[in-house]
């Protein structure tokens, strides 16, 4: 085999190792993916009946405050203006996200000042201290007060995880900020906006450079590929990018993931819920949320008789599931770390990637985590022949 790198898994992460490698380090480069397409659980594709780009693993909203990884995203695609706003229906009523004054006012039926809000909320929160709090539910509840939590936390995360919150990590709520003002922007970075000519264009372009080929439908341990964990490691430098524990054959027991399932139907209307994605915050209704596709991009010309509307379950993974959520129990970091200890003694591979890491990153911060291990890891490798 005469390539310099194997890269197993073509989502972000392993096509930006991929490129830098081939570009800035002139290496031949093999990327393989299990799947029939690139892009891991970025890839998009039109709907084929209203050509509506769906995305096909849920609903993926680029944003960023880095400045690198915007400027290094920008030399792929251009990016659309879009803002996303999520909203909520809790008990037949529609409440703007994230917590905002807005969704104060509108739960407790008041006209309060920021300043009141700000009473409120410290009121109903003074049962548990923000610093201390470290689980999800005591880091809710310590943000927004038990009220709002129940309404608008406690029920969906019920559906999203079906753990319990006060095993979940306190990180998971604080991706959602609270505003005390009437600003519904559902992320705080400085950069968003979503690829103009759709995420799978995008990905493709990130491929397509002469140093680097992609082989699907290549499953690393298939023993009988060409290209497979049996045959490659010890001759070649491989990043991997599936899941951590299965690389180890679950030596350390199965972490765990959430994985999800999507219901799709094409709607004779031409617009069904007026807005991309709504949550449903009870958990009566089985699904966590409804993604309509064409409010993505409402720059486009999709016909305006006809939408795509996707219904969002989310399940525990079990073998043959796509993973897409690490659940992240106070268990799973104990396994992890044992698993991180592994990874460290696997000569001539490198874990990188929300499943090879099981960290919940999102696309920026896996191409920024990607760039970081061309700079701080291949490029010494095969510059300087360093380990
Ligand atoms: N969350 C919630 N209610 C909502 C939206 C989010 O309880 O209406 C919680 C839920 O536990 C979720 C977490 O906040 O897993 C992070 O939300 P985010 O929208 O970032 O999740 P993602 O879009 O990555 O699934």
């Amino acid at each position: 085999m005469n390539v310099d790198l194997v890269v197993v898994g073509s989502g972000f992460f392993g096509l930006t190792v991929a490129r830098q490698c081939a570009e800035d380090l002139g290496k031949k480069v093999l990327v393989i993916d299990r799947r029939h397409h690139i892009g891991g659980n970025a890839y998009s594709e039109a709907e084929p009946e209203t050509g509506i780009e769906v995305h096909r693993y849920g609903a993926h909203l680029f944003h960023t405050s880095n400045e690198r990884v915007w400027e290094y995203c920008n030399r792929y695609t251009k990016f659309t203006d879009y803002v996303h706003r999520v909203f909520s229906i809790y008990q037949g009523e529609v409440f703007p996200l994230p917590v905002s004054l807005a969704t104060i006012n509108q739960y407790f039926r008041k006209a309060l000042s920021p300043t009141e809000a700000r009473a409120l909320v410290a009121e109903q929160a003074g049962e548990i201290d923000t610093a201390t709090a470290e689980n999800f539910e005591d880091k809710a509840i310590s943000l927004i007060g038990r009220p709002l939590y129940e309404a608008f936390f406690r029920g969906y995360t019920a559906k999203q995880w079906q753990t319990d919150p006060r095993e979940l990590p306190g990180a998971t709520v604080t991706r959602l900020p609270v505003r005390y003002t009437y600003d519904n922007r559902y992320f705080n970075d400085t950069y968003e906006g979503l690829p103009v000519d759709g995420y799978t264009a995008w990905l493709e372009r990130l491929a397509d450079h002469p140093n680097i080929e992609v082989r699907l439908e290549t499953d690393f341990f298939d023993a009988s590929q060409e290209v497979s964990k049996t045959n490659v490691l010890g001759n070649v430098p491989v990043i991997y990018t599936g899941p951590v524990d299965t690389y180890f054959d679950n030596a350390e027991g199965e972490l765990s993931w959430r994985t999800l399932d999507f219901e799709q139907e094409v709607l004779p209307v031409g617009d069904f819920q007026g807005t991309s994605v709504m949550n449903y915050a009870e958990e009566g209704v089985p699904y966590t949320r409804i993604h309509e596709f064409r409010h993505f991009h409402p720059e486009r010309d999709y016909p305006n008789d006809k939408t795509v509307i996707m219904r969002e379950f989310s399940r525990f993974a079990t073998s043959g599931d796509e993973p897409y959520y690490p659940v992240n129990t106070a268990e799973d970091r104990r396994k992890l770390l044992a698993y991180r200890d592994l990874a460290k003694q696997e000569k001539g591979v490198l874990f990188g990637g929300r499943l090879g890491t099981y960290k919940y990153l999102d696309m920026h911060m896996a191409i920024g985590a990607a760039l970081s291990m061309v700079d701080n890891k291949l490029t010494p490798h095969f510059r300087d022949g360093a380990a």
